[in-house]
């Protein structure tokens, strides 16, 4: 069921450890299914030592449809997220350092690089704590995101979300780019340039006319 689905879950999740989003087992990957079910990652398992079967396949109450492992704990989560954003297809949840630590002097990550404004579409905003492994996690997550495609969860990470596995990951790499150049900026201690409302809403529109169609899932 859903054998290629699961294989882009599993593609997502290294590319994450690719780019230094999560470390070892951090973090997870779930899609929203055109029939509704959701795949996610399994817990605690190493995304390297990971195969497609692994992922799991779940409906919007948790109850799991296939798999043998056990599904993230941040699940129900998930599902909260997806139960009340019906536009999102895809959610990716990291731990990457630059972000969350912006999340940890700042209670919105400003929106001063166009590559941000193309992938997040505006500045991201810091939720509320909520536990990890909790419903609050979600709950927080979605009180917090609006209609930019992150948020970064304080003392936690980030959640990216998008309409498919592509969307969420741009968001998300290009979030913690973003975050990389902020940090060095404020590193010294000079005021930090600002871009205008304009050319944010310019960079967002951009974005929706590039790339291939169909997409390149290696981009
Ligand atoms: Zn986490």
């Amino acid at each position: 069921m859903f054998d290629t689905q699961k294989q882009e879950v599993l593609n997502a999740a290294l590319k994450l450890d690719r780019y230094g989003l999560i470390a070892l087992s951090g973090g997870n990957v779930s899609c929203r299914m055109d029939s509704g079910e959701v795949l996610v990652t399994p817990s605690g398992m190493i995304y390297d030592d990971m195969v497609p079967e692994d992922i799991l396949v779940v409906d919007l109450d948790g109850n799991i449809i296939e798999g043998e492992r056990k599904a993230s704990v941040d699940t129900e989560a998930l599902l909260y997220i997806y139960k009340n954003m019906p536009q999102v297809n895809a959610v990716i949840h990291t731990h990457q350092p630059y972000a969350t630590g912006l999340g940890l002097v700042m209670d919105e990550l400003p929106c001063n690089l166009s590559t941000m404004a193309n992938a997040t579409e505006g500045p991201v905003a810091v939720a509320e704590y909520g536990d990890p492994g909790s419903l609050s996690m979600g709950v927080e997550a979605v009180k917090a995101i609006g209609d930019r495609l992150a948020v970064v969860l304080k003392h936690h990470g980030v959640i990216a979300v998008g309409r498919d596995l592509r969307q969420a990951l741009f968001s998300c790499v290009y979030l913690e780019e973003a975050a990389k150049t902020v940090s060095v900026a404020l590193s010294t201690g000079m005021p930090m340039a600002t871009m205008t409302q304009e050319q944010i809403d310019e960079a967002v529109a951009v974005f929706h006319r590039y790339g291939q169609k169909p997409i390149d899932q290696d981009a």
